[in-house]
């Protein structure tokens, strides 16, 4: 291979909702015995799931396929109120690692629904996130795919329309939809940015501006990412080739052909190590550079269930033996300091 520099946008990979999903789920693999439950993929992301897998998690889609009295987390990409209430029903514990900005989309949903809106939708077909939002109020929703538009929608009251998107869609296509609906709807109502999380408009912020520089982007996340294969569209709108890939093994060398720069996202799935497995495929030359434009802090917390149970566990070993002295910090106390890549080293060891 040719390749001179490979250009890393920063920030790539994981944002806040995924690593806390990722961690809640490796305290259910230590806290259970296997199968532990999980109700979609916990990320789309291949290689996570794959990981999880191995250590006895069963990933259903269904929430009849678990059985009556399993432990089950619920994704990170938001459950429809009915399947909340089947887990519920159905297992010892449930633990819903939905993302909190998921989270605020379905309470937007519920609220516009609840004072009459006709809600257009911006999202994915069958993406488990579109699936769980709509389902907060079916009857008030239009879902409409951002390339299709909102061409047949026709509201009750053109003067009750709200606009309300996926949160990991196109910065772009999102703006193409919202400019349409506003046009034929002037009173639309809409979030007071957008629906699309801090982590989307970041990455793709990132990526934006790193193909203006390259020869080519490989973009590493999953098939079913949707915000992966949002960053993909970005770079190709940008102007450079982009290809999404799963890892290094997926690169056709034929890409590289006069290739000097690339271009190096992750969709927010994205474990870095298959970031650096790349760079170590495509060997550059010159070494690699980072484009920084952002600096995230964004941290969630485990879900508050998780945290209760942890700590009522805690409480009851420590008042057994523990090898733990009282002032130093636990593990869930130390939550923000602890990785999900710490936590996905831990049960690949
Ligand atoms: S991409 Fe955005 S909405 Fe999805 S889990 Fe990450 S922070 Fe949450």
């Amino acid at each position: 291979m040719t390749v001179e520099r490979v250009l890393l946008a920063e920030p790539r990979g994981f944002c806040a909702g995924v690593e806390m999903a990722i961690k809640a789920l490796t305290w259910m693999t230590r806290i259970f015995e296997p199968p532990v439950y999980c109700y979609h993929e916990i990320v789309h992301n291949e290689w996570v799931v794959r990981a999880f897998e191995r250590v006895g998690v069963v990933f259903v889609d269904d929430i009849a396929q678990v059985p009556q009295g399993a432990p089950v987390m619920l994704s990170a990409h938001g459950s429809a109120p009915e399947v909340i209430a089947a887990a519920q029903e159905r297992a010892a514990v449930v633990i819903d690692a939905v993302c909190p900005l998921v989270t605020k989309v379905h309470h937007e949903v519920k609220q516009l629904a609840s004072k009459g809106y006709d809600i257009i939708y911006i999202g994915h077909h069958g993406h488990d996130e579109a699936v769980g939002t709509v389902a907060e109020a079916p009857e008030a929703i239009t879902l409409v795919e951002p390339e299709t538009g909102i061409d047949g929608f026709a509201p009750k009251d053109p003067t009750k329309v709200a606009l309300v998107a996926q949160t990991t869609l196109g910065i772009y296509e999102w703006q193409h939809v919202y400019q349409t609906a506003l046009q034929r709807f002037p009173e639309l109502k809409t979030a007071r940015k957008s629906d699309l999380c801090y982590a989307t408009t970041n990455r793709q912020g990132a990526v934006e501006q790193l193909a203006q520089e390259c020869d080519l982007v490989l973009v590493v996340g999953s098939h079913n990412s949707s915000n992966t294969q949002a960053l993909v569209r970005v770079a190709r709108e940008r102007g450079a080739r982009a290809e999404r890939i799963d890892s290094a093994a997926d690169i056709d060398p034929a890409w590289l052909e006069g290739v000097k720069v690339v271009g190096l996202t992750a969709g927010a799935s994205a474990p870095d190590h298959l970031v650096q497995e790349v760079i170590d495929r495509l060997d550059p030359s010159m070494g690699f550079e980072l484009r920084a434009t952002t600096e995230e802090e964004e941290y969630f917390p485990l879900p508050r269930q998780l945290r209760a149970f942890v700590t009522t566990l805690q409480g009851l070993v420590e008042a057994g033996v523990t090898a733990r002295k009282p002032a130093e910090p636990s593990l869930l106390e130390r939550d923000r300091e602890w990785t999900a890549t710490e936590a996905l080293d831990l049960i690949s060891a």
